[in-house]
């Protein structure tokens, strides 16, 4: 069996929507783990993105030729959607019943993780699908507008979905760390403790929208906020709190001041995630306009930059 996976667009001028995350970051990032999952599982696997495009329809018949000259057996090209900001949810495109049986299993199990079922629909619109040779589907996997999609949104457990409808089996996770395995007790581990209190201080708060319990332990409820951390962070990427998750934590303790059209970076990312603005990590108007607001409702000196007096009211 060999697959061939397009990760849509990343081909300038072929670029993908924009929201708050980018269409292209996030079809890499998925298409990059889908083929490596794939490959561990002993498929075959041709990336069908051209490496460069002299406009989008050349770009999109490079991707149609890179199957069809391989002769795959099943065509999968990863996109995300955009649309008003409210809607959301994973739909997967297909134009046969074989492609369409293809694209039931990828969408139940994306939708397993919590996206809304906008169903598998009919794809004959869409070029890839119409001039691929075999069967083939295109999977949304959910919206890049949307805030409740992008808290969701994980890398890696949106290319195991994928995988996972693809093939049947799940692609073979490295366990979470500091949980030992169900045969060994599960103890307090002190670095775990250190996250908890460093998520709980941020205001990052589990998928149940709690506080977490401060005992050292790494369940559902730390991952999931460490997950939302990770995706504020732009670091998606990690399954668990490394290095790079420390220090953005740091550079956000260490309380910069934040000045318009000066700051970026994880501080700044996290100031919008704090007051609502679409989280770019650049301190523009649209977030000086938030701060200002920010510091209006609480009662702080209006002046649109972060210092001490408003890094104190959001984290102490
Ligand atoms: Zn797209």
């Amino acid at each position: 069996m060999k697959f061939g996976i397009d990760m849509g667009h990343n081909a300038p001028p072929d670029t993908g929507a924009v929201g708050i995350r980018r269409e292209d970051d996030l079809t890499k990032a998925v298409g990059t783990q889908v083929i490596a999952k794939l490959q561990n599982l002993g498929y075959s696997v041709v990336n069908c993105n051209p490496s460069w495009a002299s406009s989008v329809l050349d770009s999109l018949r490079k991707r149609v030729q890179a199957a069809n000259s391989n002769r795959v057996d099943i065509y999968v090209s990863i996109h995300f959607n955009a649309f008003n900001g409210q809607a959301s949810g994973t739909e997967v495109f297909a134009t046969s019943s074989a492609g369409r049986k293809i694209a039931a299993p990828v969408l139940n199990n994306v939708v397993a993780l919590g996206y809304y079922n906008r169903g598998v629909k009919n794809g004959s619109h869409l070029y890839v699908l119409k001039n691929t040779a075999m069967p083939a589907i295109l999977v949304e996997c959910c919206f890049i507008d949307s805030r409740r999609d992008m808290d969701l949104y994980n890398t890696e457990s949106m290319a195991n979905a994928i995988v996972k409808g693809l093939t049947g089996v799940s692609p073979v996770e490295a366990p979470p760390p500091n949980q030992g395995t169900p045969s060994s007790p599960i103890s307090a581990n002190p670095e775990v403790l250190k996250l908890q209190k460093a998520l709980n201080r941020l205001q990052i708060r589990d998928r149940n929208g709690k506080s977490l319990v401060e005992d050292g332990i790494t369940g559902p409820a730390t991952q999931s906020a460490t997950d939302r951390f990770h995706s504020i962070m732009d670091l998606q990427t990690l399954s668990a709190a490394g290095a790079a998750t420390w220090k953005a934590i740091e550079e956000i303790f260490e309380r910069p001041i934040l000045r318009p059209s000066h700051a970026t970076g994880k501080a700044v990312r996290y100031l919008q995630f704090r007051i609502s603005s679409a989280i770019d990590g650049i301190f523009g108007p649209n977030t000086a306009a938030a701060v200002k607001r920010y510091q209006q409702s609480n009662h702080l000196t209006v002046d649109g930059i972060v210092g001490s007096q408003t890094w104190n009211k959001l984290i102490g």
